[in-house]
């Protein structure tokens, strides 16, 4: 590291900035509500703000609050999630919400380090909720927060490492703003949020616009975009899956609920196979010799590429496994679907059950 986190004056610089050149319009903002907090930093996490916008409000209209959400049944979550991806999110923030009510009486506790004993509450998200809604003095350090201080301090320390990155805590936390400023923690919070969303981005960032421009090691060396370093690649895999698309000719489609563990679980999904063999196993000879073969195509997941073999029938509308359910459009649009099934029930056109 080639600067001194102590002596760089980087919170009051911060602080200021955002003032007067932070976001402040988005609806999680200006709010000490801990739950609408926290509901969007889960949805944030991996989703840009322009999608997460449209999820929040629709989420806040079914469950306005932890208690309607902790009430509320996971398939319902699941449906008012589909599409943000990243699904054991939902199924965490499900839980999270049942635990507040059922060990904190419905309301979030106030510090960091309670937070983090609830499900899917890391510790950056419960700084967040903690620094916004209760005021206490607490680092965060997100994906975007990182890539600031790095560049800010030329940390140079490989971030695959665990040590690396506790190290990284350690300074965020030596950076925030003085304990003798406790009204300043939730504006620097949003601030250093903001400087990494907006201003040092990962590609191109804005540093002749920066704020904190003059103290950043990584400007001055010229080569910001070599923070942080990350030296260990996820290591990507390829699975071939192949889907029962069955229709009953009533433009029912089957769909089952998978497993609580793996692949999309929890959601609805077209009954998936690890080869053709064993899904034309499922079905009669009828079927079997009617059945279509719709054109492969490939979903890319964060560490796996899935080539996804729709195979299409017009069944002869008897149960097809157990778990499932013969689900007409205005349900299944309903439901926590992944979205390569959801895109794929949404484009294809009835078969001819003739
Ligand atoms: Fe990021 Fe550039 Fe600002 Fe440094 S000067 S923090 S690299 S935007």
């Amino acid at each position: 590291m080639k600067a001194e986190p102590a002596t760089l004056g980087f919170a009051a610089h911060v602080v200021a900035w955002q003032k007067t050149h932070g976001r402040s319009e988005l609806p999680w903002q200006n709010t000490q509500d801990p739950y609408r907090v926290w509901l969007s930093e889960v949805m944030l996490q991996q989703t840009q703000v322009s999608t997460v916008l449209g999820y929040f409000a629709r989420f806040l209209e079914r469950f306005p609050d932890v208690a309607a959400l902790a009430a509320g049944s996971e398939d319902e979550v699941f449906g008012l999630w589909s599409g943000l991806g990243y699904y054991s999110r939902a199924r965490n923030m499900h839980r999270c919400a049942q635990e507040v009510v059922a060990r904190f009486g419905g309301a979030f506790p106030r510090s960091a380090a309670e937070l983090t004993t609830l499900p899917g509450i890391g510790r950056s998200t419960a700084s967040a909720i903690a620094a916004f809604c209760f005021g206490e003095r607490v680092a965060i350090l997100d994906g975007n927060v990182k890539r600031v201080l790095t560049r800010l301090l030329g940390f140079d320390g490989d971030m695959s490492s665990g040590a690396q990155e506790r190290a990284l805590w350690d300074i965020a936390t030596q950076l925030l703003p003085p304990a003798d400023q406790p009204a300043d923690i939730a504006r620097y919070t949003q601030g250093v949020m903001d400087l990494g969303a907006t201003v040092c981005l990962p590609r191109r960032p804005s540093c002749m616009i920066c704020p904190v421009g003059a103290l950043c090691v990584a400007r001055r060396e010229g080569e910001p975009e070599r923070y942080p370093v990350k030296t260990r690649k996820l290591r990507r895999t390829a699975q071939s899956l192949w889907m029962l698309q069955a229709d009953d000719g009533a433009d029912r489609v089957w769909l089952e609920k998978r497993s609580a563990r793996g692949i999309w679980a929890g959601l609805y999904s077209l009954p998936v196979f690890e080869s053709r063999e064993a899904l034309l196993a499922v079905l009669s000879p009828a079927e079997r010799a009617a059945v279509v073969d719709a054109p492969p195509f490939l979903h890319v997941l964060t560490h796996k590429d899935l080539h996804l073999h729709p195979v299409r029938v017009v069944s002869e509308g008897r149960s097809l496994g157990e778990g499932g359910a013969w689900f007409a459009a205005a349900s299944w649009t309903a439901l926590g679907l992944p979205a390569p099934v959801r895109k794929l029930l949404a484009q294809q056109p009835a078969l001819d059950a003739s």
